[in-house]
């Protein structure tokens, strides 16, 4: 372990206020990366009162009812059937709807994460079981957040809400980042194993773009590669990218684990993705996300044109 120091700069009359401000920076600055220094400006001053504004409205969103997920379908390349969803979480507020990126970081900063984790597998277990019952033979994708990992009551929760819809550890899968494998390994590798001897797949998501190793990829009970976006929309424009996908694939069956390519977008993509005998795939060109009622609807409709 190495350690590195994160610096926030002000100039300021009183020493309470270079102090507050000081600090404010250096949140900043945390926030650019490790290492990092940053000056206090207005702007700062503005984005931390919007963070806690943020925080204090999100602390209510699930009461309120504002939180929704959204399925987005993941598909066998050689069917182009449905087999999983990915549910991804979405916050209805002030009007418009907020993706991930502008809350999750929030709702982890403020230990929010715990309650809205919780409340997302409970929505996506209950909607699996719809989604079920219309027909339709898929199981449900959840991302999870690195801190909910890091306690270990996590099995435990997964296990009663998996009771409570009937449903097994094999209908659910969870999707952790590789920043999981990098630091603190030992409570979430215990985690992890722990959720997989239920049968739920661990699947590692948007894969090549952190700094896992391969050993501590293999330490992990890891069933299903998830390649990351940016190496898919590459596909066409940079001939070493599609090696780069091939030599991901070659990598993933020799651990032995299944892929997904994430953000498939072209057909062109698809043919290539296909090609490399990628098994999975998912993007755009396949389904955006949406409610579950659009996925009810369009399987009703899907049977009325057989
Ligand atoms: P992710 O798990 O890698 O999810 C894929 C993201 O790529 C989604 O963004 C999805 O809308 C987007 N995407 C899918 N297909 C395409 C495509 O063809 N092209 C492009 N350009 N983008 C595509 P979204 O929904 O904004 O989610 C962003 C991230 O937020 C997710 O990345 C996931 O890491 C995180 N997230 C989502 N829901 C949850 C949740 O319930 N809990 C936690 N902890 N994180 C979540
Ligand atoms: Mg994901
Ligand atoms: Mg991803």
């Amino acid at each position: 372990a190495y350690v590195t120091a994160s610096v926030g700069i002000a100039d300021a009359d009183r020493l309470h206020d270079a102090i507050r401000e000081a600090d404010t920076a250096m949140y900043h600055a945390k926030s650019l990366g490790a290492a990092r220094y940053a000056f206090f400006d207005e702007s700062l001053r503005a984005r931390a009162t919007s963070a806690i504004e943020t925080a204090t409205a999100l602390r209510g969103a699930i009461r309120r009812g504002e939180l929704e997920v959204y399925y987005q379908p993941i598909i066998e390349t050689t069917s182009r059937t449905t087999v999983v969803y990915e549910a991804l979480l979405r916050w209805n507020w002030q009007g418009r709807v907020r993706t991930p990126n502008e809350f999750i970081p929030i709702a982890e900063s403020t230990n929010l994460i715990k309650e809205i984790g919780e409340w997302v597998l409970r929505t996506a277990m209950s909607d699996l079981v719809t989604l079920r019952s219309d027909g339709q033979d898929v199981t449900m994708s959840v991302n999870v957040s690195p801190m909910q990992l890091r306690d270990d009551s996590l099995p435990v929760i997964v296990g009663r809400l998996l009771d409570t819809y009937g449903l097994h550890g094999a209908d659910l899968a969870l999707e952790i980042t590789e920043s999981v494998l990098i630091d603190d390994m030992g409570t979430a590798k215990s985690v992890l194993d722990r959720l997989a001897a239920m049968g739920v797949l661990i699947v590692l998501d948007d894969f090549g773009i952190g700094y896992s190793s391969l050993s501590r990829l293999r330490a992990m009970p890891i069933a299903l590669l998830k390649i990351d976006k940016s190496f898919v929309h590459q596909i066409g424009t940079s001939e070493s990218d599609t090696q780069l996908i091939r030599a991901i694939v070659a990598m993933a069956s020799a651990l032995p684990v299944a892929t997904v390519a994430e953000g498939v977008e072209t057909e062109e993509q698809a043919a290539i993705i296909e090609a490399l005998e990628c098994r999975f795939a998912q993007g755009f060109l396949f389904g955006r996300p949406a409610p579950v009622a659009h996925w009810l609807l369009e399987s009703a409709e899907t049977r009325a044109g057989r």
